[in-house]
């Protein structure tokens, strides 16, 4: 099929590879001119594992190309998809002003009938909205058919999630245009759900609410087996092996971040609120979150009594493994906190600096390796659990520090390890110290 795909980024790019590599040709096309220019010689401009691969494969085959044309690549396009951005407005709800935009440029260019995918996360309503405008707007020989097909890809597996993908959702009011989105996605070969429009945009929301919601409760779960001397990895264990709860999303941390979570949580609040629901527990998911990302600064104070001059190195800043997103990562609101503090801040993190940088510029220091981060640091901050943080050589980290203190925002060092370096004292979350 011929697909065209608005926005480039995390999203329109991980389905723009994938739907070529099954496959099918696809043009992306984004505003973003330097983007656009280093997509044609295959440069990713994001790290996601397996991505750049897939993409010099299916340039080189012929099967994608990029533009900054929206009437270049609408050009034939049988299905097209929009993954722009929504980011939250200052009241929460959802920023739909990129997606206005891209109808806007599908309205002005488009000349054939097309089916429109909406991938990009909206509030219920949004998808009727739309079409409401590709109908007045659009030539009368440009018959144009909606699909609300919300994405669940996570950053740092994107290839994974879409050529594995749990579930495709398929909102839709005409079976036919649902039929051909199916047509387009059967060689993945993955369960899908055909819903109504308005299903297919709660789905979304209420998925990432739940998550957000189940690492808000196990991280009050955290706090309260610290407060009362159990040992947070035992009880999520346990559990976790009741299949009602199931083991995923039981890893307590520094509060959760990212493109996605903070802001589908505020925008569901945001719409309950519109509606007259009492939707409470979404108010103290983000409260509860808020919190959490200052724990490992008040476990540092409970320490050293006053930060103030004290070095200390930030391992991570990305908000997961494997992605160089900073969006709401919790390492910007731990670094602000501590330089507020008086602290010295030295971060390392293997792909995020650039963009750390834009958010934080030089209130802290970016470092090129963990030694040089950790060197004559007074304690050292897990943030990511990268997999060179995991398995550091902890040895050498502790030579090289002024005091041998570790907050592990992450629990991830391995307790044997730890417990094999004497002098070390080690601060994980909900468990107990070790000392
Ligand atoms: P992003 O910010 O990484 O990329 C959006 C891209 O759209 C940018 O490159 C921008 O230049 C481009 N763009 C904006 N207006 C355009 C227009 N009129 N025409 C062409 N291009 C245009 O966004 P993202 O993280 O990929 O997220 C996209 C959507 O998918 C959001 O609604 C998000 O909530 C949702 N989503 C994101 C993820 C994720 O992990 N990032 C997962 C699931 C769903």
């Amino acid at each position: 099929m011929n697909v065209a795909i608005l926005g480039t980024g995390y999203v329109g790019l991980s389905t723009g590879v994938c739907l070529s590599e099954i496959g099918h040709r696809v043009v992306c096309i984004d505003l973003d001119e330097q983007k656009i220019n280093n997509l044609i010689q295959g440069i990713s401009p994001i790290y996601e594992p397996g991505l750049e691969n897939l993409l010099i494969k299916n340039i080189e085959v012929g099967r994608m190309e990029f533009t900054t044309s929206h009437r270049d690549g609408l050009k034939g396009a049988e299905i097209i998809i929009i993954a722009v951005g929504t980011p939250q407005k200052n009241d929460g709800a959802a920023d739909l002003s990129y997606l206005e935009q891209a109808v806007k440029d599908i309205s002005i260019h488009l000349e054939q009938s097309a089916i429109v995918v909406l991938k990009s996360t909206v509030p219920v309503g949004t998808n009727e909205y739309i079409k409401s405008i590709l109908d007045d707007r659009c030539s009368k020989q440009a018959a144009i058919e909606i699909i609300s097909n919300p994405e669940f890809l996570r950053q740092g597996s994107a290839i994974m999630d879409t050529m594995k993908a749990d579930r495709i959702i398929i909102g839709y009011a005409n079976r036919e245009a649902a039929n051909k989105v199916l047509e387009m996605y059967r060689p993945l070969n993955v369960p899908f759900l055909l819903t109504s429009i308005r299903s297919a945009e709660m789905i979304k929301y209420a998925s990432n609410s739940f998550l957000a919601t189940k690492i808000s409760f196990i991280n009050e779960v955290a706090n309260l087996c610290e407060a009362v001397g159990a040992d947070i990895k035992e009880v999520a264990e346990g559990m976790g092996k009741d299949k009602r709860i199931g083991e995923a999303f039981l890893r307590p941390g520094i509060g959760y971040g990212g493109s996605c979570f903070p802001k589908d949580v505020k925008a569901l609040l945001h719409t309950a609120d519109l509606h007259g629901v009492h939707f409470s527990l979404l108010k103290e998911t983000i409260a509860i979150n808020d919190l959490q990302q200052e724990t490992l600064v008040r476990k540092a104070m409970n320490r050293f009594g006053d930060l103030k001059g004290k070095k200390i190195a930030l391992l991570g800043l990305a908000f997961k493994p494997e992605t160089d997103d900073m969006r709401e990562a919790p390492s910007i609101k731990i670094s602000r906190l501590l330089t507020n503090l008086g602290a010295e801040v030295v971060a390392y993190d293997p792909v995020a600096k650039d963009n750390a940088r834009k958010i934080l510029g030089d209130t802290i220091t970016y470092s090129s390796s963990i030694n040089e981060a950790v060197l004559n640091s007074d304690a050292v901050f897990i943030i990511t659990e990268w997999k060179e943080i995991k398995y550091l050589d902890m040895a050498k980290l502790l030579k090289n520090m002024r005091h041998p203190i570790i907050f592990d925002g992450r629990n991830c060092l391995d307790e044997e390890r730890v417990r094999a370096c004497e002098a070390l004292e080690y601060y994980p979350i909900g468990r107990p110290a070790i000392l």
